[in-house]
């Protein structure tokens, strides 16, 4: 069942996200070549906890019900799709760094993802995160009332497949509210005009997932990290998004 919020928890909503937005801007003060995923969990998870939030994904069992996941920020370096686990892996120049941020604050979460090119990175690349980002956007216009939501799928899978780059499929965005994953999945791909229609208070967790080369990855031993099956680069955004009588409203840009 989707839920639709009324404006006033839609407000509390942008409370949340704003809070995301707010860490990344600490996020990029700090990343660059030479720090290590962990730093950026330490200082993602101080700046959660000043805004009096709580980091959503610390402990968090999951879809999946297995181990908690043990740090406040997803870090997926390159190769890594999604859920990287903070640690001492360094940034280096070149790199793709994507960090998710996930936050519950009074009783609602937001949950954000930013790609970071570190320095200057390769011509592929460049051309996925751009292609990466511009899908977010494309999938956030779709989100209006009397839309349906598969609109939202087609329209990222078609910006992806425009530069020759694959969708991942396992992993979709979600509707999100009082909980950080509720109805509706959100896949990537698909044709358009078909799943709900998009009624005003829904807000949906919309995150394009673009690889460069196969679709396919897999779960590495930690039941966490999920890399691309050909190691080759992948690259996610993410926003929180309301539907409303005006349009989409991101709720996690400042
Ligand atoms: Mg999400």
């Amino acid at each position: 069942m989707i839920i639709c919020k009324s404006a006033d928890e839609i407000k509390v909503m942008e409370e949340a996200g704003k809070i995301v937005a707010r860490v990344f801007l600490k996020i990029e003060e700090v990343i660059k070549p030479g720090v290590t995923t962990a730093f950026l969990d330490k200082v993602a998870e101080e700046a959660i906890l000043k805004e009096n939030a709580i980091p959503a994904f610390k402990g968090y069992t999951g879809r999946f019900g297995k181990k908690p996941f043990p740090a406040s920020i997803c870090a997926s370096v390159n190769e890594v799709v999604v859920h990287g686990i903070p640690g001492n892996r360094v940034i280096n120049e070149g790199d793709l760094v994507s960090i998710d941020i996930g936050v519950k604050f009074k009783g609602f979460y937001g949950d954000a993802t930013r790609t970071y090119k570190i320095g200057k990175v390769s011509k592929i690349a460049e051309k996925l995160w751009n292609a990466t980002r511009e899908a977010l956007d494309i999938g956030i216009e779709k989100c209006r009332v009397g839309a349906r939501l598969s609109d939202i799928s087609n329209s990222i899978e078609k910006r992806a497949l425009e530069d020759g780059f694959s969708v991942v499929k396992d992993f979709v965005g979600h509707g999100i509210g009082r909980d950080m994953h509720e109805d509706p999945q959100i896949l990537n791909y698909g044709p358009p005009g078909q799943g709900p229609v998009l009624k005003e208070g829904m807000v949906l967790a919309i995150e394009p997932m673009l690889n460069q080369g196969t679709c396919k990855v897999e779960v590495l031993n930690d039941l966490w990290t999920v890399v691309t099956e050909d190691r080759k680069l992948s690259c996610h955004f993410e926003d929180t998004v309301a539907v409303t009588s005006n349009g989409p409203l991101i709720l996690t840009r400042i």
